[in-house]
């Protein structure tokens, strides 16, 4: 395979290439196919970009006849038929049906567009600085956002320009299993000399997707939220990476029963992997002025015509909810005999996730690169996450197939047995 251009000329900054480093050229639902012609079952999926797959047939028809038909594609924030009905679809087949009710922003296109906006709005709304963020918080990597992401590599690359306006607590889980940490948060707000400045907000994700798949319990998230309604605090759902089905229903906080005042969703909101991000609001909380946060790609159109398109195809009953519950269940229960694997062998490893957002602790980043590279040998594309790298999560799309599916699972328990045996 030709790698030397693609090594000579791009920057040292690239990441996922250095764990696959073979050359793309096809791709369909959970399969990729290299330059070789070698498939590749997706348990990555650009990081939970492509919950419907890649290249999804309903999204790519949809697209195709937008283009064919002329359709705006590039219109700064003005009004076209495409956000019309991304609008209409989004309030009929999400909002409606959960009893919510919110305005939509549309920033720029990606994650952290998103985030920064939701928390300058919540900045706005209350007239504090101030942000709540968890451990292990991963938010996006732009300066706002990024001073409410918590791994250090990425706090480090700023240039010495220290990052602003969050305190960070710990997130569920984090002092260990006894411990419920909102207790540290309530005795803060309450106590005048704690040393935490109220916040405008908190943003919280309910899975920590590249925190290392820690989940936060539905009693926590509710607390969260009590918590937050009582001290009159913004409560913000980073739902970029754990939203679209991911967790096993729309928005991951809809298992906890929590309405969030602000929401943000991005990676597979589009569906198709096209840039897109929306940021939801309680409508009494849209304070902006217009144009006071711009932006030239905020809705693009392709994106919300894929966007309408899988919540159409997708959402408008719950036959794919229960078939993502269903397909968590076989993911659970392989991903535990892993586990249950590793430590017979003097490796402890634990399992975790909600829906098909799961991963394997093994305790060590060495040890997860290894089962990671060695799946990969084998035709499985799977990262790791976590701040050593000790997870390996499985980010799969959620319409793979059941024989993709355990084929994946066959891969990675292979990779674990020959790295037990080495
Ligand atoms: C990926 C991610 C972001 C950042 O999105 P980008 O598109 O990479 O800027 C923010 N929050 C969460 C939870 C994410 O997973």
């Amino acid at each position: 395979m030709k790698t030397q251009t693609l090594e000579r000329m791009e920057s040292n900054v690239r990441t996922y290439s250095r764990s696959f480093p073979v050359v793309f050229t096809k791709a369909q639902n959970a399969r990729l196919t290299d330059e070789n012609g070698r498939e590749y079952i997706d348990f990555l999926a650009g990081a939970g970009t492509l919950n419907y797959g890649h290249n999804n047939p309903h999204l790519k028809q949809a697209m195709i006849d937008y283009l064919s038909s002329d359709g705006i594609v590039h219109g700064l924030d003005m009004w076209t038929a495409a956000k019309r009905e991304y609008l209409e679809t989004l309030e009929e087949l999400i909002f409606k049906p959960r009893g919510l009710d919110y305005k939509v922003h549309l920033p720029g296109p990606t994650g952290t567009n998103a985030v920064e906006a939701a928390i300058r709005l919540a900045r706005v709304a209350k007239g504090r600085h101030n942000i709540v963020t968890f451990t292990n918080g991963f938010h996006g990597v732009t300066m706002g956002a990024l001073a409410t992401t918590g791994n250090r590599k990425f706090r480090e690359a700023t240039g010495g320009i220290p990052t602003q306006g969050a305190s960070f607590l710990p997130f569920d889980g984090y002092m260990g299993e006894h411990a419920d940490t909102l207790d540290y948060f309530e005795k803060l707000l309450g106590d005048q000399s704690g040393g935490l400045d109220i916040p405008a907000g908190v943003i919280v994700e309910t899975v920590q997707g590249e925190g290392g798949i820690n989940v936060a319990g539905l009693d926590w998230l509710k607390r969260l939220e009590s918590i937050c309604r009582e001290h009159d605090i913004l409560l913000i759902v980073d739902d970029i990476q754990a939203g679209c089905g991911r967790t096993g229903k729309f928005f991951s906080f809809e298992h906890a029963g929590i309405k969030p005042d602000i929401v943000t969703n991005s990676k597979s909101l589009s569906g198709f992997g096209l840039p897109f991000a929306h940021v939801l609001i309680r409508p009494e909380l849209d304070m902006w002025k217009p144009g006071q946060y711009n932006g030239t790609f905020r809705g693009f159109n392709l994106a919300m015509v894929t966007a309408t398109a899988a919540l159409k195809k997708y959402w408008s009953n719950d036959t794919f909810e229960r078939d993502i519950q269903r397909k968590a269940r076989i993911v659970e229960e392989r991903f535990q005999k892993l586990a249950t694997l590793l430590s017979e062998n003097g490796m402890p490893a634990t399992e975790r996730g909600r829906g098909l957002m799961r991963g394997i602790d093994v305790v060590s980043g060495d040890l997860a690169d290894k089962i990671t590279s060695e799946a990969f040998e084998n035709g499985l594309i799977i990262e790791t996450s976590g701040q050593g790298g000790e997870v390996v999560k499985c980010l799969c799309p959620l319409t793979i197939t059941d024989e993709d599916l355990l084929e994946a699972l066959d891969i990675l328990e292979a990779a674990v047995k020959t790295v037990i045996n080495r």
